[in-house]
């Protein structure tokens, strides 16, 4: 059974943005249109450039980034304790710091552009049921106090009091950090699409791109089944599918599926919530229904490495997954019994084996770039990321992309 469409694209803007025929040439080109691509463009087009994404579905955001839980969650995959443990503090931090540069582009994007409908305030609360899991969330909230970024260990009663209703007792307490954003995932892609194309991107939607060669009188030939542009610079923004053109990443980018339930609108507000190490997690959409995601790998198998579709972004849906997640719900939060499921969906995401994404230049190869394999976790970096690349595909430094990120480091 293939997944149904999202919540967010059945309630997102139309798009409208996109032009006709391929040029033959071009300056960049940027293949996906999902947040990063179109982002990427957004970047390019308001330094003066004039960017063409291709994109083979009928409109952007109708990848990951419109079936997305649109959480744009600070910090990287591992939390701040461990990241230390695992990069360092100095790339740690520069994760870390990453994120909140991108809460702050997020907020002055949105306004600049007139997107701030499409985003609301929210807060993260890390749950722990383990004593393990409560230290590892104890250290991260003093290993992030002591580089000055809010956060905070709460104890049950104090957990209860911020997640706003009643938590269980199996719940120890959680990590509390105020001042995150989640989004309406299509209407802000969409969005930021649109703007992009406001100052001169163009975009080629309904377009397949089958292969990225280098052109034997420098720079990229990209062919696609609507024909061949030759660009002088090109940047992979493929999610998932991205080693459908560029191989070498087949070993290192795994296609990770990912389900989401959401229940009809509930008359209380909670925060972003994560409970088992990010296992089960949740939030809530603008208009108060509960969205809860996560499960994976309960059923060995079943949602890492699946088979990609070839033709869409809707990979197998499981209604088992869905019942499971659906009755997850209530055990945490006592208010959610008997609130109807309003619909469920699932989405396709790419890991990698260190959990960072893979930004910047493919080595040995002037002019191409990727910008992929998100670990289930794009949103956090899809303004700072994208600005940065930007910064560096037009020769400047853009320093601002971890060197953990650093694509070469799997090549
Ligand atoms: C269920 C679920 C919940 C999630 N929740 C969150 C969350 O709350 N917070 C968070 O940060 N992240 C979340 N994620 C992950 C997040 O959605 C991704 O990290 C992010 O959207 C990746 O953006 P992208 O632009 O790289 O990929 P995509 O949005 O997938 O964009 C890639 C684009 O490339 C296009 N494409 C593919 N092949 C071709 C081709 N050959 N030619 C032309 N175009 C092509 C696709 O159609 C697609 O539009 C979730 C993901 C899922 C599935």
């Amino acid at each position: 059974m293939r997944s149904p469409d999202s919540y967010w694209l059945d309630t997102g803007p139309t798009w409208t943005g996109s032009s006709g025929a391929l040029p033959r040439r071009t300056g960049v080109c940027v293949l996906g249109a999902g947040v990063m691509g179109s982002t990427l463009a957004y970047w390019l087009a308001t330094a003066g450039l004039r960017p063409l994404v291709l994109e083979r579905n009928s409109a952007p955001a109708m990848g990951s980034s419109g079936r997305n839980a649109g959480r744009l969650i600070q910090g990287g995959n591992a939390q701040h304790a461990l990241a230390i443990e695992k990069f360092g503090h100095a790339e740690a931090l520069a994760i870390y710091r990453a994120t909140l540069t991108n809460r702050d582009l997020v907020r002055e994007v949105a306004a600049r552009e007139g997107l701030e409908a499409t985003r609301f305030p929210t807060a993260k609360l890390d749950l722990a049921v383990t004593e393990d899991e409560a230290l590892e969330l104890k250290r991260t909230a003093e290993a992030l106090t002591a580089d000055g970024i809010e956060a905070e260990w709460l104890d049950l009663p104090a957990a209860r009091e911020a997640f706003g209703t009643g938590l269980p007792d199996t719940v120890l307490g959680g990590l509390y950090r105020p001042d995150q954003d989640a989004v309406h995932s299509v209407a802000y892609v969409r969005g930021m699409a649109a703007a992009a194309a406001r100052h001169g991107a163009d975009f080629a939607c309904g377009v397949t791109v089958t292969s990225v060669e280098a052109a034997p009188g420098g720079g990229w030939l990209v062919t696609t089944d609507a024909g061949r542009v030759l660009a002088e610079q090109v940047v992979v923004a493929l999610n998932a599918w991205t080693p459908r053109l560029l191989p070498e990443l087949a070993p290192v980018i795994t296609p990770v599926r990912g389900q989401l339930v959401q229940t009809a609108p509930v008359p209380f507000r909670i925060p972003q919530w994560g409970l088992d190490r990010g296992l089960l997690y949740g939030g809530q959409a603008p208009d108060g229904s509960l969205l809860i995601g996560g499960l994976r790998n309960t059923v060995p198998g079943r949602d890492e490495g699946i088979d990609l579709p070839q033709d869409d972004n809707t990979p197998a849906f499981s209604p088992d997954l869905a019942q499971r997640l659906a009755d997850a719900l209530p055990s945490l939060l006592p208010e959610a019994t008997g609130v109807p499921v309003a619909r469920a969906w699932s989405g396709v995401m790419a890991f990698t084996p260190d959990r960072c994404p893979l930004v910047g230049a493919w080595p040995g190869a002037a002019g191409l770039w990727v910008m992929a394999a998100f670990n289930g976790h794009g949103m956090p970096y899809s303004q700072v990321m994208p600005e940065q690349l930007a910064e560096r595909i037009r020769g400047g430094r853009g320093d601002g992309i971890p060197s953990a990120f650093d694509p070469a480091r799997f090549l």
